[in-house]
């Protein structure tokens, strides 16, 4: 292959021929890129900064995948490329509408990119994809931020019996085709994506998640969506946000100052671990995934985040026998902090899409 940017994730050592897999995670900040072999194994990785606007998302988007064509070799196998974006995404059709942080209103962003680069290409929710790439990962890797999936840590960790933090029982996922997996993005904002047998769920209009907008929090604090007290408002970066203000990684900094016995820094925290074991409750209870992987922004805190949601579930549990027995903090999971599990999930999107329905990519005309 050809050289390839030096990447901690990259695994260029143990390359395999097969099919090549783009995926681009576009977030509001970055756009993250990952290409993998047919073995599934990273083989390059690249990141450039977001620029708003329908041509600068298109065009960026591009450069990103030439980038990482130059660093596979154009023999190998067909391509695909699979784009994670914000917003209300029809995939089915590769168009985007109200990606607000991108200032994008409306884009067929999947037949734009299909059309300029002549690759078959899969466009999904940013949650969803995130979801389909941290569910993909051994089930250690999630607990254990610091590790990468083919690195010899994880690979040593997946041959010793598992024990997560505080937990019994071994870790892994359950490869069943019918395993459900919910991943709680807490982000800026909450919503959950599902994963079941392996695949992303769309529900009926792509709203299938968005329990953000929830409104079930007694405090009424108004959400942006024009309601009052939506679970996202107590739950999320920017619920921490606006409740604990003024410091640049305040959840950090907010577990710290209950420490140190800072009674309004207590208060505010349970807000916060209440709400966001209401969202797991609330995911356990409309779905009954066998694991629930906690996510996004927030979930870089670690094992302190993972320690306080479970505490307000105990609680839960402590007054709720039918609670108690559904042991939801054995169902918990950290997303990996170290991975680019986006960008991961958006290149198994695409490839799972030629693999099982290529009527489900945006240019499959262009490439066959
Ligand atoms: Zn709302």
């Amino acid at each position: 292959m050809a050289a390839s940017t030096p990447h901690p994730e990259a695994d260029t050592d143990n390359v395999q021929a097969g099919p090549i897999s783009l995926g681009i995670d576009i977030g509001g900040t970055k756009i993250e890129g990952v290409a993998m072999d047919g073995g599934k194994h990273l083989v390059a990785c690249h990141r450039i900064p977001t620029r708003e606007g329908n041509q600068a998302v298109h065009d960026d988007t591009v450069t990103l995948i030439r980038h990482l064509l130059n660093q596979v070799d154009p023999d190998q196998g067909p391509v695909t490329v699979g784009l994670g974006i914000p917003g209300r995404v029809d995939a089915n059709r590769g168009i985007v509408d109200d990606a607000v942080n991108l200032g994008i209103r409306h884009m067929a962003l999947g037949p734009a990119v299909a059309k300029t680069t002549g690759l078959p290409v899969r466009v999904e929710n940013d949650v969803n994809i995130a979801a389909l790439g941290a569910a993909s990962q051994d089930g250690d890797t999630l607990l254990t931020p610091g590790t990468t999936p083919h690195s010899e840590a994880a690979r040593n960790q997946a041959r010793r019996p598992a024990s997560g933090p505080g937990r019994n029982g071994p870790r892994a996922l359950p490869d069943r085709d019918d395993q459900v997996v919910a991943f709680i993005n807490l982000g800026t904002g909450l919503a959950a994506g599902i994963i079941r047998g392996g695949r992303i769920e769309h529900g009926a209009s792509g709203a299938i998640g968005e329990i953000g907008h929830i409104p079930v929090d007694a405090h009424q604090f108004p959400c942006k969506c024009g309601q009052h007290g939506c679970l996202e408002t107590v739950a999320s970066g920017s619920a921490v946000e606006a409740l604990w203000p003024g410091i640049a990684h305040p959840l950090p900094d907010l577990i710290a100052q209950v420490s140190q016995g800072n009674q309004r820094a207590q208060e505010v925290q349970d807000i916060i671990g209440h709400g966001i074991a209401l969202a797991v409750q609330i995911v356990a209870l409309t779905i009954d995934p066998g694991v629930i992987i906690l996510g996004g922004g927030m979930s870089k805190t670690g094992q302190p985040l993972l320690d306080l949601v479970t505490e307000h579930l105990n609680r839960s549990a402590a007054c709720s026998h039918f609670i108690a027995s559904l042991k939801l903090p054995d169902r918990l999971r950290l997303a990996p902090a170290d991975l680019p599990i986006a960008a991961i999930g958006a290149a198994l999107a695409g490839r799972m899409a030629a693999d099982s329905r290529p009527s489900d990519l945006i240019g499959k005309e262009i490439a066959s």
